[in-house]
């Protein structure tokens, strides 16, 4: 598998490098979030804490309501307490939450997951795409990181100052309004590059865009991405059509290394590339900023399966290596990127087994079992 190593960017490394002599602590706020949130997050911190401590690592992990729990208590879904707190840290752990069911024309239920990731300027979401052995999956060796742009685009929550990007002008008419930035395509695209840089193979970026069609919006991202490819001679820049490239995803992922994309397309196009690999509940995500990162899975709350314990957590836990990774670079504390590799192994060899599988992957253990078979091993 290749290394995922996300650029810390120098205003996150506000905090100063680890003084050997005292005992490492890093503070971690942790979201449940609703549905099966609360126990693929709960196995999260029992693995990362694990991992963490046998490399001398104190991680502090600080529970924040949030979701439909946090209307119980606090009236809100992203209660005010909840912010402010999270503004007194540099990482977060958040579980999906069931926003499609929460009362639109109700303002204390906000979106978290949309809310959060424009509120700290979370501006690339890193999801990587990787085949785990054990698996059974549509296409083998598959091993790529779809960078997507998180702050603007089609999501409706996120590209208004104020009120939402969708306008009805009458019964039978909707508008969606779809924000393109030069600001916000640079930036991702200066992730996606430095992403593609730090790994080993190909280091070539692909560009997914319709700028055939979308000849202004799609036309500025891609002409951002030529723009940065420029400062990155080592790395390969390539570009395809969205069209294209989710018939080319589905017949040769292995040609892919690192995938730049919009809001809308990088959504789709990462659950059709994680359904390659062996489904959602593998899929993980990092949504990175310049001085906040929030580990989140690439799938939802899974209401349809919450009352059975046993959704599958590996998409959690790997987004916790990831953010544990984020975390190594920025406290300059190898024992977590150390800590992220046992979680890694611990998993793989955890589904090579295959004694103790989740319903998903066609076994009968409950997420808990799952989680104990991961921590046996780290
Ligand atoms: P939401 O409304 O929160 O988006 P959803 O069910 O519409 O939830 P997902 O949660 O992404 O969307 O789930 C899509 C399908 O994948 C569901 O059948 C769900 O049970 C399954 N699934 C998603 N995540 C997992 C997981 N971690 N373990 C097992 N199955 C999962």
């Amino acid at each position: 598998m290749n290394a995922i190593n996300i650029d810390v960017p120098s205003a996150a490394l506000s905090s100063k490098a680890h003084d050997p002599e005292s005992p490492a602590r890093v503070s971690i706020a942790v979201l449940p979030g609703d549905g099966i949130g609360p126990d693929i997050v709960e196995s999260t911190v029992r693995v990362l804490d694990a991992a963490a401590t046998k490399h001398g690592i104190a991680l502090d992990f600080v529970p924040l309501p949030v979701g439909l729990q946090a209307i119980e208590t606090h009236g809100s879904t992203l209660p005010e307490e909840t912010l402010s707190a999270l503004h007194r840290h540099k990482a977060g752990i958040l579980g999906p939450v069931s926003h499609h069911i929460y009362p639109r024309d109700d303002s204390r239920y906000v979106n978290p997951s949309g809310y959060l990731r424009k509120h700290f300027d979370l501006y690339a979401n890193i999801r990587p795409v990787v085949s785990l052995p054990g698996v059974k999956a549509l296409q083998p060796d598959v091993d790529l990181v779809i960078v997507r742009e998180n702050t603007e685009g089609f999501y409706a929550d996120r590209n208004l100052l104020d009120g939402n990007g969708e306008l009805r002008p009458n019964r039978d008419v909707v508008l969606s309004v779809r924000v393109v930035t030069r600001r916000a395509s640079m930036r991702v695209a200066d992730q996606a590059f430095r992403l593609a840089r730090s790994r080993a193979g190909q280091r070539r970026v692909t560009a997914v865009h319709k700028a055939n069609v979308l000849r202004l919006g799609d036309g500025l991202f891609l002409q951002c991405c030529r723009r940065v490819a420029k400062d990155f001679p080592d790395v390969q820049l390539d570009d395809l059509h969205v069209d294209a490239f989710a018939a080319a995803l589905v017949q040769r992922p292995q040609q892919f290394d690192v995938i730049v994309t919009t809001n809308m397309f990088g959504d789709i196009l990462s659950n059709e590339a994680a359904s390659l690999v062996g489904g959602l509940g593998l899929a993980p995500g990092l949504n990175v900023g310049s001085k906040f990162a929030m580990a989140q899975a690439a799938h939802g709350s899974a209401p349809d399966i919450a009352h059975l314990r046993a959704a599958n957590p590996v998409a959690e836990i790997l987004s916790g290596t990831l953010l544990l990774r984020w975390l190594g670079d920025l406290h300059e504390l190898p024992g977590l990127q150390q800590a992220a590799a046992d979680i890694d192994f611990a998993i793989r060899e955890t589904l090579r087994d295959g004694q103790v599988l989740t319903p998903d992957l066609a076994g009968t253990a409950t997420t808990q079992a799952f989680t104990d078979a991961v921590l046996r091993r780290i």
